[in-house]
């Protein structure tokens, strides 16, 4: 069978297992559409058991979200701890760290190479400046304006800051990146210190286990959770704004999808025996929350748990999930190159090859410095931007525009965020000798796809 069907009939399979999450998107997407569109009385007043329902529901959501983040830092801290020190050979580390960089690597150069001809080749932007300032109000651009001056110059800063400074308040603030710098160095000191590591070890196996627990709870409420989330979601844009930017949207999909149903098969085909589409059926309960919260970082713990479920080693996921929920962003890669690319047509600038290359190159190093949470994808844009010719009014007027379609644009590019850390884990896993297959394959549903 073709891979893409493979993967579609296993992403069904994995939707089939897990009904209740899939029935509490979709009735999400529909509810948030309805009440859209009743938003306002026909007097034009704001519909106040509409703003109820929607404040119920954020409610709910917000809730859904902080159990899931409040496990993420002890997880994270754990499951590194935990997996490295236990890598007590440096050499098996250091390969495990370079077939993690190279895969994760060689994605997003796809996913940039994918979004760049795609958006050079259908030309998305040309002729929608008009719509571009039209929808942008005021209040929008100011925010954005503000954002933007402070990331416009912050590429050096990013860097600096990825070393903690005070590791205690870089987990009290959950900033990721420097928490799982630190959680690394400290992982391979325990290892190099031999028996008197055990305590402290002992203590953060504790600490994993307890968290997967709670991940486990959690889950139960993923139904709710992410119908309350999308809701949310949808309510604040409705159905209408596929219409009209159908050219924007058309080909970030179809990037994604190409993404999704063809770089990733092809990458397991190539560099791994792991059976593509029973792996993938096993990873979509972690693809739906990512869709719901539009979080890596919140769906960590749970890509965790499919993973490791699934027969992928400890070491393996304890190294290259949690580095891959910060580091990876692939899809958001993707989505920087064509928004940007999209401003560029829209304000009719035109770009050599040297700068589409540019494009490219720094929206690698701007999606894997960005933070695995909602909408960090878009503000870390403005390192992107700078210096491709357009007006300071054109790029916050821009800006502001991608601002306001972003929520749903990133809910699909969170969920193959997190599907690509699975896959590179599963690759790595198994070029490792660190996968399970007796668990993978006795996946139910392995018979009927094959
Ligand atoms: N929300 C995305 C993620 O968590 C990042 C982005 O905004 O692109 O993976």
């Amino acid at each position: 069978m073709k891979l893409h069907m493979q993967i579609l009939i296993a992403l069904g399979l994995g939707i089939k297992r897990n009904g209740h999450i899939f029935i509490g998107l979709i009735a999400g997407i529909i509810l948030g559409i309805i009440l859209h569109k009743y938003q306002f009385t026909s007097e034009g007043e704001i519909n106040k058991n509409v703003a109820l329902i929607i404040s119920i529901l954020n409610v709910i959501g917000q809730m859904f979200i902080r159990l899931i983040q409040m496990i993420v830092i002890p997880l994270v801290c754990s499951a590194i701890i935990v997996g490295i020190s236990s890598i007590s050979d440096s050499r098996q580390l250091g390969k495990f760290g370079f077939k993690m960089v190279l895969y994760y690597g060689i994605i997003t150069v796809i996913a940039v190479t994918i979004g760049s001809v795609l958006t050079l080749f259908v030309k998305p932007g040309v002729g929608v400046q008009q719509f571009i300032s039209q929808s942008s109000s005021a209040i929008v651009q100011s925010q954005v304006k503000e954002a933007y001056i402070q990331q416009q110059d912050n590429l050096a800063q990013i860097f600096i800051n990825m070393v903690p400074q005070n590791p205690i308040s870089s987990i009290a603030q959950g900033d990721m990146i420097p928490v799982l710098v630190f959680a690394l160095i400290f992982a391979v000191a325990l290892a190099k210190v031999g028996d008197i590591s055990r305590p402290i070890v002992g203590f953060f196996e504790s600490v994993f286990a307890a968290t997967m627990k709670v991940t486990d709870w959690v889950m139960n409420l993923a139904a709710p959770g992410v119908f309350a989330l999308t809701t949310v979601a949808v309510s604040s844009f409705g159905a209408g704004i596929f219409s009209g930017l159908s050219g924007y949207f058309g080909v970030l999909i179809i990037g994604l999808l190409i993404q999704l149903c063809c770089v990733y098969p092809i990458l397991m085909k190539l560099f791994s025996k792991v059976p593509v589409a029973v792996f993938f059926a096993s990873i979509t309960e972690a693809m739906m929350v990512a869709f719901g919260t539009a979080s890596s970082s919140a769906t960590l713990p749970l890509t965790m748990a499919c993973c490791e479920k699934r027969g992928i080693s400890h070491k393996v996921c304890s190294f290259v999930l949690p580095l891959g929920a910060t580091l990876n962003m692939d899809a958001t890669a993707l989505f920087q190159t064509v928004a940007v690319i999209f401003l560029t047509q829209a304000y009719d600038v035109s770009l050599s090859v040297f700068q589409i290359i540019q494009i490219a190159f720094f929206a690698i190093v701007a999606s894997s410095t960005c933070a695995g949470i909602p909408g960090a994808g878009l503000i870390t844009i403005a390192v992107i931007l700078n210096g491709l010719g357009l007006t300071a009014e054109q790029l916050v007027e821009g800006f502001a525009f991608l601002f306001a379609i972003d929520r749903i644009l990133d809910m699909f590019r969170t969920m193959l965020n997190v599907t690509s850390d699975a896959v590179v884990a599963a690759i790595v896993a198994d070029n490792e000798n660190e996968l399970n297959y007796e668990m993978l394959n006795n996946f139910d549903e392995q018979e009927l796809i094959e």
